[in-house]
Formats: C-alpha cells, sequence, structure tokens
C-alpha cells in the first residue's frame, strides 16, 4: 500500500515560513510535493494565468520536490495535480497563511482559492490560517485531526473542502487554543476604502483596502468561534447558488 501523495501550496510564495512548516508537518501522512507561487500572490482569489505563459522550476534549495510556479495559487494546484504529481494526489493542503481567511474573506484568499482548485480538480482539500502575526505552528494540533479524516474520506470516493482557521490565544485569553468547532462563514467586516496619494510627478496612485473591524462573537459562525478563542474549521462547497430560486422564479412570472 502506497503513502498517500500530499500537494502543498500556498499563496504567499515559496519563501514564506508557513509554507515549509505545513510541508515538513504533510510527510507525517504521505508524501509531499510542493508547488508554491515564486512570489506573494495574497488576495489572489481564484484567479487563473490563461493568457500569458507560465514558469516551472524545482527549487532543491528548499526541498527534494519542491517547485515553484510563475503564477497564481490556482495556477500551482492546476499545474501540480496535472503535471507534478506522478498520479493524482490524495490531499491538496495550502497555508499556513498568515492572518485569518473568514467569511467573505474566502473569495479573496489565494489560500483558500488552492484549496477550492484542489476540490474543482476532485481532489479533499485543506486551507489553514493562523492569527496575523501568530506561529504557524499554532495550526498543526488541529490539521493532525483534520487529515487524517479527509483522506479517510477519499478513499471512499468522497471530496471535501475544509477552511481551518486558528486563533493565537484560546478562550482564557492565554496559552494556545486547544478546542475546535465547526461552524459557517461568519460576516467579516472591513474598514473599506481608497486612499489616494501622489507620486513624485504629482500623478495620482491609489491603495484600496482597509483594516478588518471587530467581530461580534455570533455562535457558529467561523468569526465568532476566533474570537472566542476556538479554532474554526468550516466546510466549503462550491456551489454558492441561493437556497431558493422560487424567489426568482416568481419575480420573473409577475
Ligand atoms: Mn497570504
Amino acid at each position: 500500500m502506497s503513502r498517500p501523495l500530499i500537494l502543498v501550496s500556498n499563496d504567499d510564495g515559496i519563501r514564506a515560513p508557513g509554507l515549509r512548516v505545513l510541508a515538513e508537518f504533510a510527510e507525517e501522512f504521505g508524501e509531499v510535493i510542493v508547488c508554491a507561487p515564486a512570489e506573494e500572490r495574497s488576495g489572489f482569489g481564484h484567479a487563473i494565468t490563461l493568457r500569458s505563459p507560465l514558469r516551472s522550476h524545482p527549487a532543491p534549495e528548499f526541498a527534494p520536490n519542491w517547485h515553484w510556479l510563475s503564477g497564481t495559487p490556482v495556477d500551482c494546484v492546476y499545474f501540480g495535480v496535472l503535471h507534478l504529481c506522478p498520479r493524482k494526489p490524495d490531499l491538496v493542503l495550502a497555508g499556513i497563511n498568515p492572518g485569518y481567511n473568514l467569511g467573505s474573506d474566502v473569495f479573496y484568499s489565494g489560500t483558500v482559492g488552492a484549496a477550492r482548485e484542489g476540490l474543482m480538480k476532485g481532489v479533499n482539500a485543506l486551507a489553514v490560517s493562523v492569527e496575523a502575526g501568530a506561529d504557524p505552528r499554532l495550526a498543526l494540533p488541529f490539521a493532525r485531526r483534520l487529515i487524517p479524516s479527509l483522506l479517510e474520506r477519499g478513499k471512499a470516493g468522497e471530496t471535501h473542502l475544509l477552511n481551518l482557521n486558528v486563533p493565537r490565544r484560546g478562550p482564557d485569553g492565554e496559552g494556545a487554543p486547544r478546542d475546535m468547532v465547526v461552524c459557517r462563514l461568519g460576516r467579516r467586516r472591513y474598514d473599506d476604502q481608497v486612499s489616494v496619494r501622489s507620486d513624485l510627478n504629482e500623478r495620482h496612485y491609489f491603495w484600496i483596502g482597509g483594516p478588518p473591524l471587530p467581530v461580534a462573537p455570533d455562535d457558529g459562525e467561523d468569526t465568532g468561534a476566533i474570537a472566542s478563542g476556538l479554532a474554526a474549521v468550516t466546510p466549503l462547497e462550491l456551489d454558492i447558488t441561493a437556497p431558493d430560486l422560487d424567489v426568482w422564479a416568481e419575480r420573473l412570472d409577475e
């Protein structure tokens, strides 16, 4: 019986410390192949490169079976699954991202995008993020509980995508979190802003994006769970169709 094959990627680029932590950890569970963006691609969501060529190269300076790709996180998983892996992998891991991917972040996140691309290729996948500034190793005890069951589900012919977020502190505000809850995506709010600045030629340039706003600790949502010092795991699906189609069907009939 061969060991599981695990493809590891991220959106922070091949040099990111969280990638090394995750790839080394993954060796507990199987053979590991890493394909990561050559440069940081945070916030690239599910972007795919179709109109320009991609370059890839082995990166033995990091470890054997590590490769960089000149594209997005999704490109890395697409290319990794179809080209680098000698057979379809049993698991895609993405991260460990320095900063949460909660609620609507999952649409912007390259970490979640990479994992979701695994699911779209029929592979079980886990996206892993920790609170900004926290040690990525904080996520490992929780990933250790999730990975065997993802591998097991894969053997049963099922595919699942899990999004894991881990806060720096447990409920008492001291020490690492110990408990994990399964929850829905919550509501992630930011102080959205467009900042207008001037370059040396007095032409305008812009920064978009602002800091996250505090979250209400709603039960059952990932935003609330991490605010309560719990690791949050959210099973995600591809179908974002609204549950009630009749509402619009009726409007068309009016
Ligand atoms: Mn990132």
